[in-house]
């Protein structure tokens, strides 16, 4: 399989000095299931849309995609 490294941030956002991570905007489109009574209670079938091309500081929500990198296991 193709395993061959992990996506990681290997320095701090240029912006703000965060090291605590990033988030990715994605649209996806998925099956949500409801119980009788209008509960939701799972889903599936989660499929990417689009998205995920850029990536967001946690603290400052600056595009810091160049910060991102895949590092060897
Ligand atoms: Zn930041």
């Amino acid at each position: 399989m193709q395993s061959e490294g992990t996506w990681q941030q290997v320095e701090p956002c240029t912006k703000c000095g965060n090291h605590e991570g990033w988030y990715e905007k994605r649209v996806c489109k998925y099956i949500q299931f409801f119980d009788a009574n209008g509960d939701a209670f799972d889903a599936g079938n989660m499929e990417r849309v689009r998205g995920g091309e850029r990536r967001f500081c946690m603290g400052c929500h600056k595009d810091i995609t160049d910060q991102i990198k895949k590092v060897p296991r």
